[in-house]
């Protein structure tokens, strides 16, 4: 459960700076910080003050070029792929070392460009990307083929090997945290990397790839191009060069992305959008389920791709729930995300912030009872939105099927268990879903009949490094965590080997 995270100490605001004056504001190609080809940068805000932080670099089609020349490169002839797997996981290790040395300064540099509470990013997205890191450090040395018996008098035997150059684009919701789940796994196999970093949040993913040196990752082996996603983004899957895209983010540029890498029979795996149901059963203990509820909705502001954004309350419950939901949001502590007991910061810009002021407008419109919130906060001067809550949500409402990605609590009546997991089920999404109950049966029923890639009970947003996670539908293609994502960073050699005369030997 991760509902209580305790409070933690605002870091000083000479830290917060010395954070940022830290930071290399420029591309990572070939183990060096240059900057753009162009000479162009532009600004990263702080969304909590609208203040412009830094200018970084900004790529173009030409620097994603050269930093795929560099881990070609780096995978052609470098050490990368050729020390041996427990070599790389030193490597590994040694690098969530470093992140964990100066865990303060890289959550500081979250919460400045992302505006999540510090608490948050401090005990939550940072620690979970040093497990991350972890995990598949130690899995390097562990992949390996098998001996295949053959019909006839043949052996065979295969190797995994890695694949060469991966194209990886994230998204601003977990910065740091989506960059270790795409390059822990990817740089345990030998793979090299050129990422493209959101152009909302790229300060984390630039000390960590300076930490990365540090820990003596070869040069070419992680490059990172900021920029625009339809320059420098797409530069990256319309490329011919590389041999794998894994994409994190919207359902709709992911249609693009693939569209895109098919042209070049580029293997693509992608993590996109959801609009999970979460469904509270009548005996679930509802103060449990109101704060689980809460939190599945809530946290990270609502720009959670598994936010429980359908919340479905059983009838015999519904208005003792409501009226719980909507007091519970109106205690929500929102500002100031250094702030010590602060849960709520502010949207990561003025473009989601519209887009959310949209839906609760259209929602009002269509019907919903808004029983809080749905407007900027007030005396607030970053893109502040005050915790909203809707009841009475129906199915056909576009704040019930449009994945708001904000911190907008839809609430759904239900009466029967197949009829609940029949609406749940008639979203196009199907990434993840929430189950409150004490009886086993419905438990049962509803984890095998909700079309989705991960099922919590009596908790919500669980993640484990070593289980896997991904979409049903339009939610994405393919699984990171545990053993399954290796598989998208591995290929299979298949050797033949004629024996001619085996000898006691009958397998
Ligand atoms: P987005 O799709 O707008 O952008 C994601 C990344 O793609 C960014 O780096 C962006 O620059 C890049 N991009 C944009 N257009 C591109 C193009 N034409 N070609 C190549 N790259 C392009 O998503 P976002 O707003 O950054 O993130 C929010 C979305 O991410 C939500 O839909 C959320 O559900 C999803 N998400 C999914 C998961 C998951 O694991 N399933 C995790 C986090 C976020």
């Amino acid at each position: 459960r991760q509902l209580a995270i305790k409070a933690i100490a605002a870091p000083a605001q000479t830290d917060v700076k010395h954070a940022l004056r830290n930071v290399k504001p420029q591309l990572l190609i070939n183990g060096k910080f240059v900057d753009a080809s162009s000479g162009k940068t532009f600004p990263t805000e702080n969304p909590a003050t609208k203040e412009e932080l830094i200018q970084v670099a900004e790529g173009s089609a030409e620097d994603v070029e050269a930093a795929i020349d560099a881990a070609r490169d780096a995978f052609d002839k470098g050490p990368w792929p050729r020390m041996t797997g427990r070599q790389r996981g030193e490597i590994l290790f040694k690098l969530a070392d470093l992140i964990e040395e100066n865990i303060d300064e890289i959550a500081m540099l979250e919460t400045l460009d992302n505006g999540k509470p510090f608490k948050y990013a401090r005990t939550s997205d940072v620690p979970q990307a040093i497990e991350h890191l972890r995990y598949y450090a130690g899995f390097a040395d562990k992949i390996h083929g098998k001996t295949i018996p053959c019909n006839g008098k043949m052996m065979a035997y295969t190797y995994r090997e890695p694949l060469g150059v991966i194209g990886q684009i994230i998204p601003w919701n977990f910065p740091v945290l989506m960059m270790a789940w795409k390059i822990a796994p990817a740089l345990a196999m030998g793979n090299t990397i050129v990422m493209k970093v959101a152009e909302q949040t790229p300060l984390s993913a630039l000390r960590v790839g300076e930490l990365a040196l540090e820990a003596g990752l070869p040069a070419g082996c992680l490059n990172l191009v900021l920029g625009d996603g339809p320059v420098a983004g797409a530069a990256l899957s319309k490329s011919k060069r590389i041999q794998k895209l894994a994409f994190t983010g919207s359902t709709e540029v992911g249609k693009i992305i693939m569209k895109q890498a098919a042209e070049n029979i580029v293997p693509v795996t992608l993590e996109l959008g959801g609009k999970s149901p979460n469904i509270i059963c009548p005996d679930a203990n509802i103060d449990e389920a109101v704060e689980g509820a809460h939190f599945a909705l809530f946290f990270n502001m609502g720009q959670c791709c598994t936010a429980g954004s359908r919340t479905f309350v059983h009838a015999d419950i519904y208005d003792e729930f409501v009226g719980k939901a909507r007091e519970r949001a109106m205690a929500t502590n929102v500002g100031d995300p250094f702030g010590e007991g602060t849960e709520l910061g502010p949207q990561v810009s003025k473009e989601q912030l519209d887009i959310i002021l949209g839906y609760i407008e259209q929602g009002k419109k269509d019907g919903a009872k808004l029983e809080c919130g749905g407007k900027i906060k007030d005396g607030t001067n970053g893109y502040f939105l005050e915790p909203t809550v809707f009841s009475n949500v129906t199915d056909e409402m576009v704040i019930a099927r449009d994945e708001i990605f904000g911190p907008v609590q839809c609430i759904l009546k239900w009466n029967t268990i197949e009829e609940v997991i029949e609406r749940s089920n008639s979203n196009e999404y199907g990434l993840a879903a929430g189950v409150w109950t004490k009886n086993l049966n419905w438990m049962n029923s509803l984890s095998r009949g909700v079309q989705s890639g991960t099922i919590w009970v009596n908790c919500y947003d669980v993640f484990d490094a070593a289980v896997p996670f991904g979409g049903y539908k339009l939610s994405g293609i393919g699984r990171e965590h545990g053993d399954e994502v290796l598989g998208h960073y591995t290929q299979v050699k298949s050797v033949y080997v004629p024996l001619e005369e085996p000898i006691g030997w009958n397998a």
